[in-house]
């Protein structure tokens, strides 16, 4: 079995994995199972001369970044300009003369430090839009290693992604791997679109990307979760509704892509319309600050607690605050019991990669007597999660309307909304998710496989740990169809 490197911007401590985030989780699960080493950034900002030495500690190995690496390349380039225009809003990225320079050059000094590190048969695998020019950077230090790219977050629309000035240094970035992966579907329509009009690439007849001369396979694998974890994490104590009323949950960091604003309105809007829920309803909203010294997270944090003030104002009561904003991270292993005490998860993102909390949400359920997802059309998992509520968080009343519709759905439609949804979860979990993308990655060994062989092989693998699961298809590479298909995001 060959070694997995894994590359990332940061990296965690195994020891407190199991305490962070989904996809930590997942790497910190392949570190420990199979020959690898987990390599990036460790979190420490030093100055620039005691930047170059890498601390390995087992499988784990480490770099600090200077403080004008951390301005410019992940507050700067990653965080002012590839979040926000991934992510839709051009309108307030900053292309500041200085930033992709850095990018550039954290990515080169990150590959020269990795070069020494690799051994001639380990599969590279590198994550998200803060590293997009790594292999591009290992290929320049001689490195031929097999190199995979997972993009945890949405692609944009082809002119949305033309928009950025180093548009076309990226997609050749993008062309040094030999396998690109993204969240949905929509986003590889997506991709597809920029190669056919941005660029002047084609789909080969067996499906394959080229551009610029080279040829790369992309495929779609929406992430997923531990779902045991939620499950018996769910069965503990949960939180008190208080005084009977049904909580509406929302977990989110505090990001102008979370649509917090405009769920908060939505709520406001539920109370005006229906007051007979007044007193019977409150809405929780978890928001943890991130990146707050990006100007933009100021911002959305002000808007939101305006708002809340505002909304508790005009309806609260002495013994009733319709909206409980906490703007404070709360523990992982304490969330699965808050999912399944909520009558309603409310996930509205204006724009989202995926949206893990809303498969959480569901998989902390009790199935006899289950809770409501509400989900935004525009995060990944409604690609794959369609028994939910899906609403248009842009639709402020129509999301109020269909709040009332989850608190009123009866037992039996819950049931059978919750059984849909918790058999896409449990078989698309992270376990499968890590495996698609590493089988995928390992069977492009063979360059001359087609992209057909490529989907057999990972829908056999995907049977062997799961016999419930059916084959998925449309979750390899498109094939030669998707020239003439039509954008679906
Ligand atoms: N999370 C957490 N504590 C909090 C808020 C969020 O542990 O107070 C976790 C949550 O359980 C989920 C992750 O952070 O696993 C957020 O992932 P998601 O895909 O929903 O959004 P992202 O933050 O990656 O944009």
């Amino acid at each position: 079995m060959s070694r997995v490197i894994l590359v990332s911007n940061r990296v965690l401590d195994l020891r407190k994995a199991s305490q962070a985030g989904g996809v930590a989780v997942a790497l910190a699960d392949i570190v420990r199972t199979r020959p690898s080493l987990w390599f990036g950034w460790s979190g420490e900002i030093k100055p620039a001369e005691d930047c170059s030495t890498v601390s390995r500690e087992g499988r784990i190995a480490t770099v600090p970044l200077s403080l004008s690496e951390h301005d410019r390349y992940y507050l700067g380039y990653a965080n002012s300009v590839l979040w926000p225009v991934f992510h839709g809003r051009l309108d307030i990225a900053h292309f500041e003369a200085g930033y992709f320079e850095q990018y550039l050059g954290v990515n080169r000094r990150l590959a020269a430090l990795l070069q020494p590190m690799l051994k001639p048969d380990d599969i590279i695998w590198v994550h998200d839009y803060h590293l997009i020019p790594m292999a591009a950077e290992l290929k320049k230090l001689g490195v031929t290693n097999r190199i995979g790219f997972y993009l945890h977050i949405p692609f944009p629309p082809w002119q949305m992604f033309s928009a950025i000035p180093e548009h076309e240094h990226l997609a050749r970035c993008l062309a040094d791997y030999d396998l690109v992966g993204l969240q949905t579907k929509a986003d590889i329509a997506n991709l597809i679109d920029y190669v056919l009009n941005g660029v002047f690439g084609n789909v080969t007849p067996q499906g394959r990307v080229r551009i610029f001369d080279r040829l790369l396979t992309v495929a779609s694998f929406p992430i997923g979760i531990d779902v045991a974890d939620f499950t018996k994490g769910g069965r503990e104590t949960g939180l008190a509704q208080g005084r009977g009323a049904s909580r509406i949950i929302g977990v989110d960091r505090l990001d102008y892509t979370k649509g917090l604003p405009q769920k908060f309105k939505a709520f406001g809007q539920f109370l005006e319309k229906f007051p007979q829920y007044r007193r019977q309803v409150v809405l929780t909203q978890i928001a943890p600050p991130t990146r707050s010294s990006v100007d933009a997270y100021t911002d959305i944090r002000q808007q939101l607690e305006s708002l809340a003030g505002s909304i508790n104002g005009q309806f609260g009561e002495l013994d009733w605050v319709p909206i409980h904003y906490i703007h404070r991270s709360t523990a992982r292993r304490r969330l699965a019991a808050i999912y399944r005490s909520s009558r309603i998860g409310m996930v509205t993102p204006l724009r989202d990669g995926m949206n893990l909390v809303a498969k959480e949400y569901i998989a902390a359920q009790d199935p006899e007597d289950p809770g409501v997802l509400v989900l935004s059309r525009f995060a990944g998992a409604a690609e794959e999660l369609h028994s939910a509520l899906i609403v248009n968080p842009y639709d402020i009343g129509a999301t109020a309307d269909v709040i009332r519709t989850a608190l009123e759905m009866s037992l039996d439609e819950r049931r059978e909304r919750y059984a849909a949804l918790i058999e896409t979860i449990e078989k698309n979990d992270i376990t499968a998710w890590c495996r698609s993308f590493l089988a995928a990655l390992e069977s492009l060994a063979e360059r001359d496989k087609s992209p057909e062989e490529i989907a057999l092989a990972l829908e056999k693998l995907r049977g062997a740990g799961k016999p419930r699961a059916k084959a998925r298809a449309s979750n390899v590479a498109p094939g030669p169809k998707v020239e003439s298909s039509p954008r679906i995001n």
